[in-house]
């Protein structure tokens, strides 16, 4: 069936509707009565583009410079040189989205059942049309193109915010671990020289309560740990020894042999003393330049005085020079040794003096000699 349309005449009439309603159908069908009757039905509601076969229909879709704007298209399925459902198949490539409709008589229906989907055909519509029923499918096809197309915004619009979502995470994860990494970093500087500050303080302690020279413990140590040691002593009734130890004629010894081996003669007695204390129960101090001090806890004065003697033997064995000395060839110290159990009224420091006082007693006595209380 040949007609000829004024195409020109057609589009311009088309464009025209185009700005005033918002949805676009393409009928195509080789009936123009169909085409004419369809068209009465719809024109009202929606733009029209006719097309009266499938070759035609598809030249106009090609040339159409927006071909998605046409909403839906409404084929006869029967029509000379091109069958409906081979038309649609054809626009799918174009116009993807558009929604398709094959209009077709009962009897056809079978033929066709299987080549639907090959068309993408949304709807079937039999003939004869009822005005009605063509408006409802129409509009409810409509519907569900833009919901479709509503969606298919909101899946992009979703996509978009993941994205975004995903984005900030990472970054946010990035930032956090970056500030874990220098906090940890910072606490482990700080635990640094916290410990650093501890041994610090712990050496500078030690220091302040050491002699230099001889390592041992200095007078300010000994007299708070008389002072503990005696307090305790008197609670429990345990005996407390003190001996005081001095280096005989050592001004001599100085004068003749120089400063610096009269600081070596110190030392040497200083270890003596030192070998010669009990570790946790003893403690042996320079009381000042050559004059030593030893608190022995929980020691009578048999004990003390065997330490005591026990130090003028092992100085004897050692044998250090002394040409100067009025006593002997070599270095002698005098010792004072004190025993009691601390009473009430009995201070610390009268259990020092007390054993200076036998010291004294050693040094008139002939010195290179212990002396104690009888
Ligand atoms: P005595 O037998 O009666 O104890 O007589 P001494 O000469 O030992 O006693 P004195 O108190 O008269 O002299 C002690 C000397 O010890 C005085 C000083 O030259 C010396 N002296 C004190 N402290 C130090 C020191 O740290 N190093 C050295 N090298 N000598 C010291
Ligand atoms: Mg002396
Ligand atoms: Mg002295």
């Amino acid at each position: 069936m040949k007609i000829v349309i004024d195409k020109d005449k057609l589009k311009s009439i088309q464009d025209q509707k185009i700005t005033q309603k918002k949805y676009t159908i393409f009928l195509v069908d080789d009936e123009p009565a169909n085409i004419e009757a369809l068209t009465m039905i719809l024109e009202d509601k929606y733009n029209i583009i006719q097309a009266y076969t499938g070759n035609e229909a598809l030249a106009l879709i090609k040339n159409e410079p927006n071909p998605s704007r046409i909403n839906l298209i409404i084929s006869d399925q029967r029509m000379p040189g091109m069958s409906g459902v081979e038309f649609l198949k054809q626009t799918i490539p174009i116009i993807p989205k558009t929604i398709r409709m094959i209009l077709t008589g009962f009897t056809d229906i079978n033929d066709i059942i299987d080549s639907i989907n090959e068309g993408q055909v949304y709807k079937f519509l039999p003939k004869p049309i009822e005005p009605k029923d063509l408006l409802i499918s129409i509009q409810r096809a409509l519907e569900a193109y833009e919901l479709e197309k509503q969606n298919i915004i909101l899946i992009e619009q979703l996509k978009e915010v993941n994205e975004n979502l995903e984005d900030l995470v990472r970054e946010r994860t990035e930032q956090l671990q970056a500030s874990l990494a220098a906090l940890q970093k910072q606490k482990e500087e700080l635990e640094y020289l916290s410990n650093f500050q501890d041994t610090l303080v712990n050496e500078l302690e030690v220091l302040s309560i050491t002699d230099p020279l001889t390592g041992l413990a200095n007078r300010r140590w000994l007299e708070s740990f008389a002072k503990e040691e005696c307090e305790k002593s008197f609670r429990k009734k345990n005996e407390i020894s003190v001996i005081m130890i001095d280096i005989d004629h050592f001004k001599r010894y100085n004068d003749f042999y120089g400063h610096a081996l009269g600081d070596k003669c110190i030392k040497s007695v200083a270890e003596i003393i030192k070998k010669n204390m009990r570790p946790k129960t003893d403690l042996a101090a320079r009381y000042g330049g050559e004059e030593f001090c030893c608190i022995l806890t929980q020691t009578g004065l048999e004990d003390a005085w065997k330490i005591a003697e026990s130090m003028i033997l092992t100085l004897k064995k050692e044998s250090i020079p002394h040409e100067k000395s009025e006593t002997s060839k070599f270095v002698t110290i005098s010792v004072g040794v004190y025993s009691t159990l601390p009473k009430d009224e009995e201070s610390w420091k009268e259990l020092i003096l007390r054993a200076d006082d036998y010291l004294y007693k050693a040094k008139t006595n002939g010195r290179n000699q212990v002396w104690f209380k009888e």
